[in-house]
């Protein structure tokens, strides 16, 4: 079976000769394991950050050794009485077609609730980071105004769609023309900003929030965080998700030139990682499956086929050749 390796660690922009395509002895399960077969594996912008040799709150990736990242997959041996074959589950050793080790690392899903691809989305990691950080680091509360940066991804999709669900006035920017359409026409936000082709970014942002931001759900960093800071109202709130606009980089880039203005109006900018947040998984369930039944959640995916496409599909990240969830089919259904 075949696995993709890390090669060598990406200065800058990752390039395809930083992985490699590997094939892999198919491990049998011992007593308590799982033999998995994998039908779909997650690119996340987070693992740009596992490239690098650095202390961080996941341990970095190894040379030579297969990559990590969330994936959904079928039971297809099983030495367990926990998981039986047949099952569907979602775990974390993806970037391989077959996955062996303990019960206990994979998690059943239930294919009722909805495509098994959306439990690596709007269903998942990225669905449950939205949620947490609009309810429990920024304490949304209903009726607020929202801006959303990277907000047709798999994160900022979510989080556009559950304060749009409690009556906030929201805003969110993305790259292409396309993005913004989809955000205002079918994800139904109140504006969308087209980032690349808007000018000054400050000055549109300030313009869409006549009445200020309450609460910044932050993606991208940099122009935005300023830009999103200038426009907040006093006691606003941050949530800190990402910041992809540089994860590539080499050198450290000049920050915010406002921060001043934080003091000036009592905001409260947070940072969070969403497995800090893990014991409310049932709480973001019981908001969003409601929301997934009746239709009214809407996303987007691309996907790539073949595992071969992992490292292009994660490098597309950084390109924004995504549109919502990036995927990759590594085995049929
Ligand atoms: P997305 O689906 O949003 O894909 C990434 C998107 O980021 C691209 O499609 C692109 O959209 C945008 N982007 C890429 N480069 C730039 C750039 N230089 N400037 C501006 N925008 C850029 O990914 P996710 O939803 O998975 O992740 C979104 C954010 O959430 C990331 O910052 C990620 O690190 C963070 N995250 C944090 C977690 C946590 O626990 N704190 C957990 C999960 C995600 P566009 O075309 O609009 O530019």
């Amino acid at each position: 079976s075949k696995e993709i390796r890390l090669k060598a660690r990406p200065v800058g922009m990752p390039k395809d000769s930083d992985f490699e395509v590997a094939s892999a002895d198919v491990l049998q399960p011992g007593d308590g394991e799982v033999l998995v077969r994998n039908i779909w594996m997650s690119v996340d912008p987070y693992m740009r950050g596992r490239m690098m040799d650095r202390e961080s709150y996941v341990p970095p990736f190894q040379i030579g050794k297969p990559l990590e990242g969330g994936a959904i997959g079928q039971v297809v041996e099983s030495k367990s009485d926990k998981l039986k074959v047949g099952t569907y589950v979602n775990h974390m050793w993806g970037w391989r077609e077959y996955a062996t080790g303990p019960a206990a690392g994979f998690t059943p899903v239930d294919p009722s609730l909805g495509p098994i691809e959306a439990f690596l989305g709007t269903l998942g990691m990225p669905g449950m980071t939205a949620w947490a950080g609009l309810f429990k680091v920024a304490n949304l509360k209903d009726g607020e105004t929202v801006f959303v940066s990277a907000a047709s991804g798999a994160v900022g999709s979510v989080v556009c769609q559950l304060a749009k669900a409690h009556g906030c006035y929201v805003v969110g920017s993305a790259g292409s023309d396309e993005k913004c359409k989809w955000l205002e026409e079918v994800a139904g936000i109140d504006k969308a900003i087209n980032y690349k082709t808007c000018g000054d970014l400050t000055k549109a942002v300030a313009d869409a929030f006549p009445k200020g931001i309450d609460v910044y759900f932050e993606n991208v960093g940099g122009k935005h965080l300023e830009a999103a800071i200038n426009a907040m109202r006093p006691n606003g709130r941050a949530a800190l998700c990402g910041m992809i606009e540089q994860y590539n980089d080499t050198e450290p880039r000049p920050g915010p030139t406002n921060l001043i203005q934080i003091v000036g109006k009592s905001l409260r900018l947070q940072g969070f990682i969403v497995s800090n947040y893990f014991q409310h998984m049932g709480e973001f369930f019981a908001e969003m499956g409601p929301l997934i039944q009746s239709g009214k959640m809407k996303w987007e995916e691309t996907v790539e086929e073949g595992i071969e496409n992992a490292p292009k599909a994660f490098l597309n990240l950084f390109k924004g050749a995504n549109f919502g969830k990036m995927l990759v089919k590594i085995g049929p259904d």
